[in-house]
């Protein structure tokens, strides 16, 4: 069990922005940007390498419900940026697949190796 499979059953606390009964979404701890909030599914999957050909879904809620986010938080013009991380060289640290929606301020090149 993850620290973000704690979250989803208030075994630790989170500051939570959304949820409904695919996905939760709560503000990061080590923010990267003003607005850094990590939406993940309450299906267990380790990293997107785990998520079956057949369950497109599970990023598509995660992927949109970011996107509405940020649209009713006023973020969608200026813009925003979406990541996933997926193991080491992709910088991942928990593994319960997740995705970082980062917002609130001009956002600097990304990519770069390590
Ligand atoms: P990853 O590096 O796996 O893509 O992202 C994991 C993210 O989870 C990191 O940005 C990290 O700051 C965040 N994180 C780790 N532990 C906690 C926690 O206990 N609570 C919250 N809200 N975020 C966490």
């Amino acid at each position: 069990m993850t620290i973000f499979h704690k979250i989803i059953r208030r075994e630790i606390p989170a500051d939570i922005v959304y949820e409904d009964e695919h996905l939760i979404a709560f503000r990061d701890i080590g923010p990267q940007a003003p607005v850094h909030v990590l939406f993940v599914p309450k299906q267990d999957y380790a990293t997107l390498n785990d998520v079956p050909e057949d369950a497109p879904e599970i990023i598509g809620r995660l992927a949109l419900a970011a996107a509405r986010y940020a649209k009713a938080q006023g973020f969608d013009k200026d813009g925003y940026r979406i990541v996933m991380n997926c193991n080491e060289h992709g910088g991942q640290t928990v593994y319960q697949i997740h995705l970082h929606l980062l917002a609130g301020a001009p956002l600097g090149r990304f990519g770069t190796p390590a």
